[in-house]
């Protein structure tokens, strides 16, 4: 029996290592199936790459396609096998995850790692990973640099870095670095498509989706971030909107309007389209239901009614008669059950 040992170190930030997410490396997941396959794989590889590329979830991707029960079948990580679900879930016994965020990764942390491969069985086989490996001390890289210079047979280590020069040459020299690089942009824009589509947000134009893309570097990591953020503000819009619209009186709807206009600094558009797919959406519950928190034939007839106020808002716009002022915008439609639109 063997003791047990702690398997991972993370820290509070470490969060998920879903593999499956990783997306726009397909390329940098070829060439490294390759040289897994071929037998001649360096036992410590050093993922390097700037801050959002998708390092850490390529560590662990790599650590489950040399781990998967399916590998060699099929080729990669099958994400379903005992071993794949207990990478997935962080409880692989023969995994350790050295990740400790943006804090250093002291001497402490590294010996852990080092006992970790001590306890190898004979047969066994172990994969240590360190993400951001630069955190590592002066002292720590000294003390892990034995480990990399004479790494048991069975061992593997993978180590990920956004600056290799804050790692000694020493450490530097002992890895395979692995240089991750940036998706081919199309791969990138086509990518953005999707994800926007899949969370019901507006696409725009390729050329939109360049704009953006090129104000964040093309990096998919943080291309993901603002993506799922703005994602979370269009929920928070929605449902704002559907305060709005289904107001049971005149001041409910004059506090959502403000909430849209001051707290969430709705722009008239972006309010138009929201406004636009809520009233879509309670047609379609009323249809599917036949009830509504409006009796139905009231909520047929605010629904027309705004329906009109949105072609008349929009026609306003075009024409560029007045300024439209989103509050104000957003109080006419609350208002039009109880009264004619104050535009
Ligand atoms: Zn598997």
């Amino acid at each position: 029996m063997e003791a047990v040992t702690p398997k991972t170190k993370k820290s509070a930030d470490a969060g998920r290592l879903d593999w499956r997410e990783l997306m726009g490396v397909e390329q940098t997941k070829s060439e490294l199936i390759q040289v897994m396959d071929s037998g001649r794989m360096h036992p410590v590889v050093m993922l390097e790459g700037r801050e959002g590329l998708g390092k850490r979830h390529l560590a662990s991707w790599m650590v489950a396609r040399l781990l998967c029960n399916e590998a060699s079948a099929i080729k990669k990580a099958c994400g379903q096998c005992g071993s794949c679900i207990e990478v997935l879930s962080g409880t692989h016994p023969d995994v350790m995850i050295l990740d400790m965020g943006t804090e250093s990764i002291k001497t402490a942390d590294v010996e852990t790692m080092r006992g970790f491969f001590d306890m190898l069985s004979p047969g066994g086989f172990r994969v240590g990973v360190i993400m951001n490996a630069d955190k590592m001390t002066l002292e720590a890289s000294n003390r892990m640099l034995k480990t990399l210079e004479e790494p048991p047979e069975q061992a593997r280590i993978i180590m990920t870095t956004s600056r290799p020069l804050g790692l000694p040459a020493t450490v530097r020299g002992r890895c395979l670095r692995w240089k991750v690089k940036l998706p081919p942009r199309d791969t990138v824009i086509k990518w953005m498509r999707v994800i926007l589509e899949s969370s019901g947000q507006e696409t725009g134009t390729d050329d939109d989706l360049r704009m953006w893309a090129t104000r964040l570097g093309f990096s998919p990591g943080m291309i993901w971030r603002e993506i799922t953020d703005s994602s979370e503000n269009s929920h928070l819009l929605r449902d704002s909107v559907h305060s709005l619209v289904t107001a049971t009186s005149p001041s409910r709807a004059l506090q959502a309007a403000s909430d849209l206009a001051r707290v969430q600094k709705v722009r008239v558009p972006e309010l138009l389209g929201a406004v636009e797919w809520e009233l879509s959406k309670l047609n379609r519950d009323r249809l599917s239901k036949s009830e509504d928190r409006l009796s139905s034939s009231d909520g047929e007839r605010a629904t027309r009614h705004r329906r009109r106020l949105l072609r008349e808002i929009r026609r306003r716009a075009v024409f560029g008669k007045i300024t439209l002022n989103a509050q104000l915008v957003a109080e006419s439609i609350g208002l039009c059950q109880w009264e004619e639109g104050v535009l």
